[in-house]
């Protein structure tokens, strides 16, 4: 559960600037949690919210769910050590949801990292791995002979997904990716996570897609992305490619009003809205991000904020 009003209290202003960590549970009071560490949609880095990441802990071992620039620094905000990051799953290669891929887990290394850590994303993630490792091979190299660092490179395990299906199966954790439109993307994966507490599922970004409501049956947390159409205009305003990138938006992305239609569809207990497009646009509020979702979906919503922690079972 989240006390979303106290943590507005605690600095989370309506500019959503992080003043302070979300509060962690106790030891042994909660084995499975969602940290939503950056929650605006879109390449572009600000001072407000963190781009797009999110994180499942299940019986202390964290699940980084993409890795937006600011990544590293919001685990750290999070409390949660970046060498203790076990897997990383990349839903697709647009840059919010790439950029700090390989610096995160070099960020591990330079935290003290000595265990695996397994990537899986769409087709790319492993010659992205391995094209990280040739840039920064000068530093490591450096560091290893000069610091008696271990190598990094075996540390980091990358896999690609070509299709749907379970991609990791633990004793604590199953997660099983599904392919969903994000034109011109066609390959990305939203990715369902089923823990001892509930199975939770991220969308990734998806044009509307009701065959999500299908992966997603009866999840106990949706997480889907979201797009404002009313501030879509004002949003383009601010760029040269305006035309372009509204057409981008409106094919690629989901309504307010049409989560609410895949939340119903699905009959998930909980929705969260994230990867808020715009994500920062101060006039836009809370009412009219779950306004057009209240039309469809009667259950209960949240609005992600950055470093805001739900536990499970909701
Ligand atoms: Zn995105
Ligand atoms: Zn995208």
């Amino acid at each position: 559960m989240i006390d979303r009003r106290a943590m507005l209290k605690a600095g989370l202003g309506a500019a959503g600037i992080l003043a302070i960590p979300a509060v962690f549970a106790q030891p042994g009071t909660s084995r499975t949690r969602i940290v939503f560490l950056g929650t605006k949609g879109g390449p572009r880095v600000g001072i407000g919210a963190s781009n797009p990441a999110n994180l499942v802990v299940v019986n202390d071992t964290p699940y980084l769910i993409d890795c937006g620039m600011g990544v590293s620094r919001q685990l750290v905000a999070a409390g949660v050590p970046i060498p203790s990051v076990k897997y990383i799953f990349i839903s697709h290669h647009h840059s919010d949801h790439n950029l700090e891929y390989g610096n995160v887990v070099y960020n591990a290394w330079a935290a003290g990292l000595s265990t695996p850590i397994h990537s899986f994303g769409p087709k790319g993630i492993e010659a992205m791995t391995r094209t990280f490792w040739e840039l920064n091979k000068f530093d490591v190299e450096t560091r290893i002979a000069d610091e008696g660092r271990p190598d990094p490179r075996p540390l980091l395990i990358a896999k690609d997904i070509d299709a749907d299906g379970v991609v990791l199966k633990t004793s604590d954790v199953t997660v099983t990716a599904f392919r969903t439109p994000h034109p011109p993307i066609t390959d990305n994966f939203a990715y369902k996570f089923e823990t001892p507490d509930g199975t939770i599922v991220f969308s990734s970004d998806t044009a509307y897609n009701p065959k999500l409501a299908e992966f997603a049956k009866g999840a106990d947390v949706l997480v889907h992305e979201c797009l404002y159409v009313p501030a879509v205009d004002r949003l383009v305003l601010k760029t040269k490619n305006g035309a372009t990138l509204k057409k981008h938006l409106m094919d690629s992305h989901t309504s307010t009003e049409d989560v609410g239609r895949i939340a119903a569809s699905a009959g998930v207990k909980t929705l969260v809205l994230s990867h808020f497009v715009p994500g920062d646009d101060p006039t836009v509020t809370d009412d009219d991000w779950t306004r057009d979702v209240k039309k469809n979906y009667s259950g209960r919503v949240i609005l992600a904020k950055d470093l805001m922690e739900l536990k499970l079972p909701v």
